[in-house]
């Protein structure tokens, strides 16, 4: 028998245990209601028309079209299905909510804008990476180009109408690796008249039609490694209304997932380019891009590894073994409880960042110190989450988790690049370290923790859970201290290990902090969940903490689990 898959009537807002109790927490009510009819529209679409065209997306892979575009520029074949996703993307704001007016204020909060990308992400992973550099490009632009560049790109890439609407692309990484940018090779040379002109190749170029792509290419006599780089602007239809010839795609990468998505081999070839940001300043510029694809990549992640706990439920609910219910088997409950308790936290997290980064875009310093910390931990633990749940729920389906009539299979192949492009996770890891010696990114998240602490010890359930996480926080920064004092060799063998327990204890903080917020009828869950969470992974953890999952999971297992009873009583 399959397992029952999700369908019309599924509502994934509605019935997520928290994702709308922790969006409240930090945007105000009035934008929330606004938000309301947006989410509750994805929530009802995501299960049911998006996953559908999700899956046929995944198996019609795009087609390289050599001189098949505008001008003969080489272009791409996409099954209907993936600019269906991409119109629907476009009408649900799902990449654009941030550029646009909701309820009272000028712009939506990124909170609203990962909540949607969230709701958006549990149905379809393929695109998401072409809506987020869309984002980025425009993000850039604004902040980088000169007004007339500006006014020609942003509009049309962040408009709502998918008529005429244009996508952005974000072209690093080359054949000498990704990781490190320092030999990059594609040269930039200027013409007597004054215009810029790229060659060279870019090994993995994802949303290989966009329009809009920004790239790092090395300046004329500029200095080896990163401080050379310019970041250019590279338009396929330039200022004039000319198709920029000499953008080539080689060939697509033949890839284990995203495959709805296309990712090339492209070259350079004299193409016409803008520089934005020059020597010394390029690589920096194209960083803040870098940024936020990591923090999409952390949406992306949890909304994997949700979609992942929610195949495993539903087929535990209604699949029997032994006589009774998985979901009714203490071992079973175990199991998805510990799931359940670590998507919530990575939601924390997220939603935690969206709102640094609301605060930061206003100009609190603090918050921008607590962004820069949150991004790499975000990037890092939630992408590991997301390969680690997908792999899970494929065992919660036993041997039908396994075949691709179902959707696990492609949420494993679709989540296994999250730890990968964005920076992989050592690359995050070794990012901390930088931003822990040079931006205070430890007394941020220390800062935050304590802050955070002080609310939920007004709930009297929590108070022992935040003195423990207090008193893991003090090691945790001793420890981290003393890695940042020792040898650099020594530090970098500590930073993915450092990485890990910083985010899992902001984690647990900020459940903590949610659940003394919580109403009446949501609290005693919220409670439950982030005592877990503590007790599971933060601090030594080991015997002790699985004793108290085992605990939780026989006495709360279903109210932890069933969103629709997080009323039930504990
Ligand atoms: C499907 C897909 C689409 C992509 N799309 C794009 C795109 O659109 N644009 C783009 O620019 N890139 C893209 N990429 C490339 C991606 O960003 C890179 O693959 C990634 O950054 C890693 O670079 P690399 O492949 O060169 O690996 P390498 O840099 O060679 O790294 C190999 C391994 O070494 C590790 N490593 C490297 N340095 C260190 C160190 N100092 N300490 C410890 N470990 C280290 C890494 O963690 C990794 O595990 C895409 C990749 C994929 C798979």
């Amino acid at each position: 028998m399959m397992p029952p898959e999700p369908g019309p009537g599924e509502d994934w807002y509605a019935d997520d245990p928290a994702l709308a109790r922790l969006l409240a927490l930090d945007t105000d009510a009035a934008t929330v209601k606004a938000a309301e009819p947006l989410l509750g529209a994805l929530g009802t679409l995501a299960p049911s028309r998006l996953d559908a065209l999700a899956r046929r997306a995944d198996r019609t892979r795009p087609a390289l079209r050599p001189g098949a575009g505008p001008g003969g520029q080489d272009s791409v074949a996409y099954d209907a299905s993936y600019l269906e996703l991409r119109r629907l993307a476009r009408e649900h704001r799902v990449f654009t909510a941030a550029w646009h007016p909701l309820g009272g204020r000028a712009r939506a909060p990124r909170t609203v804008h990962f909540a949607l990308g969230y709701l958006y992400a549990q149905a379809e992973a393929g695109y998401s990476c072409p809506g987020c550099m869309t984002d980025g490009a425009a993000f850039v632009l604004a902040r980088h180009a000169p007004p007339a560049l500006r006014d020609a790109y942003v509009p049309r890439l962040v408009q709502l109408g998918a008529e005429g609407a244009w996508e952005g692309a974000m072209l690093l990484t080359e054949r000498s690796g990704g990781s490190d940018l320092a030999g990059t090779a594609t040269t930039a040379t200027r013409g007597a008249d004054g215009a810029w002109r790229l060659d060279g190749e870019k090994w993995f170029a994802s949303n290989c039609t966009a329009e809009v792509i920004l790239t790092l290419a090395r300046l004329p006599g500029a200095p080896p490694g990163t401080e050379g780089l310019g970041l250019f602007l590279v338009p396929r239809v330039l200022p004039d209304g000319r198709p920029n010839r000499g953008i080539a795609l080689r060939k697509l990468k033949d890839k284990l997932g995203v495959a709805s998505m296309a990712t090339a081999e492209l070259e350079f070839q004299g193409a016409g380019a803008f520089l934005l940001a020059g020597e010394g300043r390029g690589f920096q510029a194209m960083a803040e891009m870098v940024n936020l694809s990591r923090l999409y990549n952390a949406v992306a992640s949890v909304a994997i590894a949700r979609r992942a706990l929610r195949e495993g439920l539903r087929n535990a609910r209604q699949r029997e073994a032994f006589g009774a219910l998985l979901l009714d088997q203490p071992l079973f409950r175990r199991g998805a409880v510990a799931l359940a308790v670590e998507v919530e936290g990575a939601l924390a997290v997220v939603l935690e960042a969206a709102r640094a980064m609301d605060r930061a875009g206003e100009g609190d310093a603090e918050a921008a110190a607590l962004l820069r910390a949150l991004t790499p931990l975000a990037k890092a633990c939630t992408a590991k989450l997301a390969v680690r749940a997908a792999s899970e729920a494929c065992e919660m389906l036993g041997g039908n988790g396994y075949v691709e009539d179902y959707v696990t299979p492609r949420l494993l192949r679709d989540a296994q690049v999250l730890p990968i492009w964005e920076g992989t996770t050592h690359v995050q890891s070794l990012d901390l370290l930088r931003a822990a010696r040079r931006q205070g990114a430890l007394q941020a998240l220390r800062g935050r923790a304590d802050a955070l602490h002080a609310e939920a010890r007004r709930e009297p359930a929590l108070a022992a859970t935040a003195a423990d996480l207090h008193t893991a926080w003090d090691a945790l920064a001793a420890e981290a201290a003393r890695a940042l004092a020792g040898p650099d060799a020594a530090a970098q063998a500590a930073a993915w290990r450092l990485t890990r327990a910083l985010y899992h204890a902001m984690a647990a903080s900020l459940l903590a902090r949610a659940a003394a917020h919580a109403g009446p009828a949501a609290r005693p869950r919220a409670i439950v969940v982030a005592r877990a969470y503590a007790a599971l992974l933060v601090g030594p953890a080991g015997a002790e903490g699985e004793r108290v999952l085992e605990q939780v999971a026989l006495a709360h297992g279903r109210a932890v689990l069933d969103a629709a009873d997080h009323a039930q009583p504990i």
